[in-house]
């Protein structure tokens, strides 16, 4: 039976994080000293350049209690984090991390050297290019931040792993997967090729930062700070963010990953099976969690044949910049998996689009760090409830 962790925690303070973080792990059965002289990766969610007050990126505190519990169980922490954009040296020295991480001396992984995990039980892609250091790893620490989401509703556990890929190759993937179903499908065959398909196996504990988090567009610029007040831990990513999706009174059914992560039995069958730890989940629910706009869960009505360009516009949301917000930066350019945005035209101030191309995967709204890319609805999107 999976347990989860949750445990109230309101502050960034160090010393109570460290106090609650130990006693998650502690609740969930995992013994510190399992630290000792380990090579620990200690992954946060560092998606862009943002100050922690917009929730975007895990709390630096967080990180910082983290790895200060690793180092004095004496062992070995690693940052490891690859954002799709910028470079990771960037974002650290850009946000609160870059304090942390030379106050901590903490050993930052090279992002881009990669290794082919294979696994056979995958259902979209057998063999996934990630990055080298989870190889080198005795244990992974995954950070994730809760945050809703445009494609997958929720972001957490089983998505913070996506970034075991590396830079833009992450976008890509949306191209080589347009419909969001088998986008879920695949993060859970990148999940479980983490978890069942590393040789010699290394375990994973998921730590979330469940403490200020985004409701509404996230899990970029767009999304809203929101406090939930928690953290949870696990070493079960579909329970994890199955509890989280509760605690904020989101409709677990809406989560690809969670509902699909059932059905394949990563260790976890179903909600009646997850043991909560601590506090219970009806103590901290919060009310009026804003989602994020269905228009993408809806869009997985949308599989092919009729996802083409003609049914996309008539029926999905499409990404409109916005020449009030917009400062011509081109990250949502070099974000685009399918080539569909093109330099301004002079006329307006926002970059082109092509919609015949956009495969609506949203990672230019996600991106941009303006929160300047807002969805418009298709013409007949109301058919879907829109
Ligand atoms: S829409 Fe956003 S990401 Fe794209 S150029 Fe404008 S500000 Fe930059
Ligand atoms: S334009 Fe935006 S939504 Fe469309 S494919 Fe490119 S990044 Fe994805």
């Amino acid at each position: 039976m999976p347990e989860v962790a949750l445990l109230h925690c309101a502050d960034y303070q160090c010393d109570t994080l460290k106090q609650k973080i130990r006693q998650s792990l502690a609740l969930i059965g995992f013994d510190e000293k399992n630290f000792n002289s380990a090579r620990v990766v200690v992954k946060p969610n560092l998606l862009m350049p943002a100050k922690e007050d917009r929730a975007i990126i895990t709390n630096a505190e967080f990180f910082r209690a983290v790895v200060q519990i690793v180092k004095e169980n004496k062992g070995h922490p690693v940052l490891v984090e690859s954002p799709a954009i910028h470079s990771l040296a960037r974002v650290i020295k850009k946000t609160a991390y870059a304090a942390v991480v030379s106050e901590e001396a903490i050993e930052v992984a090279e992002p881009g050297r990669t290794r082919t995990l294979s696994y056979d039980a995958a259902r979209k892609f057998c063999h996934i290019d990630i990055s080298e250091a989870y190889f080198d790893a005795d244990i992974i620490l995954n950070l994730p931040k809760f945050k809703t989401h445009g494609i997958t509703y929720i972001t957490g556990a089983v998505k913070l792993l996506f970034g075991a890929i590396p830079g833009v190759e992450k976008s890509k993937m949306h191209f080589r997967l347009p419909d969001h179903e088998d986008f879920a499908e695949f993060l859970l065959d990148l999940y479980g090729a983490m978890t069942c398909g590393m040789n010699p196996p290394v375990p994973i504990v998921h730590l979330m930062d469940a403490i200020c988090v985004q409701e509404g567009e996230g899990p970029g610029p767009a999304g809203k700070p929101r406090w939930l007040n928690a953290i949870l831990a696990g070493d079960n990513g579909i329970a994890v963010d199955c509890v989280a999706t509760r605690l904020a009174g989101l409709d677990v059914n809406n989560v690809s990953t969670i509902v699909n992560g059932f059905r394949r039995d990563y260790g976890v069958a179903s909600e009646a099976e997850i043991m909560v730890k601590g506090d219970s989940i009806e103590a901290l629910q919060v009310e009026d969690f804003e989602p994020a706009t269905g228009s993408s869960v809806r869009s997985n009505m949308f599989r092919w044949p009729l996802n083409t360009p003609t049914f996309k516009n008539l029926f999905l949301d499409r990404p409109v910049p916005s020449s009030e917000k917009c400062t011509l930066c081109y990250q949502c350019r070099k974000i685009c998996p399918s080539d569909a945005i093109s330099a301004s035209d002079g006329k307006k101030a926002v970059p082109r689009y092509d919609y015949k191309k956009c495969i609506r995967c949203y990672c230019c709204l996600e991106i941009c760090p303006e929160a300047a890319i807002e969805k418009q609805p298709g013409r007949f999107s109301w058919i879907l409830g829109g």
